[in-house]
């Protein structure tokens, strides 16, 4: 920790920060400057007491912390990319892959034509939502276990592993049994406990950001699924609450080089719901693929203008098709396969 004394403050007041500091397990290392004294803290932050008490004395100006909060999903925890292998898919990898289905699973018919569509396109994962995180209590919720079993029957047929959201504690089981990846939704992504209990079921978890989540907070909310042995994570950026409405969110595509520079777990950008407006979403496919994301989400249906949820953002069977055609040159200039 780095310990900022006020200027002009008397020896004796520095005298009693420094061996407050080595009271509390720390060696003060001090920096005399022009204007002001600095103290370097030298000590593991992990095994003893906090120096952000410090900050309530009234000689100290600021207390800053030298290592980052985060660890395990850091960059400098592990060097390499991590790669995630979702039955024979390795997301992370030189393989660009493309996550594609409907917002949610409506029925057996929309579902496999949707999944037999995305699949004939290029699409390596299949989405699909059976508990609906909604705004509203009277707006559909979802199928529930019908959905999953949906989801199941649409990745027997197509050979697709299946990604679907987990809402609730008390489903994680349950999804674990028919998911191949455990989605959490932006509402619930500082849910800490419900973070532990996706970890604690051993399949991948695709974190996406919280609606005003700051980029900080999101990497510690990926920590909770490391620190819980649990080393397959993907970060999922699908936009955030700005002042502008012209957009659903506004998808933050400076996600991409930020988290590969601090962590190396994959990154997945969801234009779906990051726009909010189909018509957006092939710009901001391409643009994610060129800036290096590692993979997409994205929402397709059959009818969209008939969809029970997320209906405007929503591209069709052909849309998806032209989609993945025009976005082969981003994929193959971004060197991937
Ligand atoms: C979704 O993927 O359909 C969804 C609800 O996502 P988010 O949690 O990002 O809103
Ligand atoms: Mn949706």
């Amino acid at each position: 920790m780095i310990v900022v004394l006020k200027p002009k403050i008397s020896a004796k007041e520095e005298k009693a920060v420094l061996s407050e500091i080595k009271k509390l397990g720390y060696k003060p290392h001090v920096m005399r400057g022009v204007e002001r004294t600095v103290v370097g803290a030298i000590g593991d932050e992990r095994k003893h007491k906090s120096l952000e008490t410090l900050t309530t004395w009234s000689q100290v100006e600021q207390v800053m912390p030298v290592q980052k909060r985060y660890k395990l999903v850091s960059r400098e925890a592990h060097k390499a990319n991590s790669t995630i292998n979702v039955r024979g898919n390795i997301v992370g990898g030189k393989k660009f892959q493309v996550m594609a289905g409907p917002c949610s699973v409506e029925s057996e018919q929309q579902l496999l034509k949707t999944a037999h569509a995305v699949k004939k396109a290029g699409a390596t994962i299949l989405r699909g939502g059976a508990f609906k995180p909604r705004t509203s209590p009277y707006e559909f919720q979802g199928l529930g276990l019908k959905g999953l079993k949906l989801l199941a029957k649409a990745r027997k047929e197509t050979g697709l592993p299946v990604i679907t959201e987990l809402l609730s504690e008390d489903h994680a089981e349950l999804v674990a049994e028919y998911a191949d990846i455990l989605q959490i939704g932006a509402r619930n992504a500082q849910n800490f406990q419900l973070l532990i209990a996706a970890a604690k079921t051993g399949k991948p978890v695709l974190l996406k950001r919280g609606l005003s989540m700051k980029i900080e907070e999101w990497l510690l909310a990926g920590e909770y699924i490391l620190a819980n042995e649990n080393p397959n994570l993907f970060f999922c950026e699908r936009g955030i609450r700005t002042f502008e409405t012209y957009t659903r969110n506004t998808l933050d595509l400076s996600t991409i080089p930020i988290i590969k520079k601090e962590s190396h777990c994959p990154i997945v950008i969801d234009p779906s719901q990051g726009a909010g407006r189909a018509d957006l979403v092939v710009a901001m496919c391409k643009g994610a693929v060129a800036m290096g994301a590692d993979a997409l989400l994205i929402e397709v249906h059959p009818n969209p203008a008939e969809a029970w949820s997320d209906g405007a953002q929503q591209v069709t069977l052909e849309g998806f098709a032209k989609l993945m055609e025009e976005l082969q040159p981003f994929i193959t200039a971004a060197g991937r396969e």
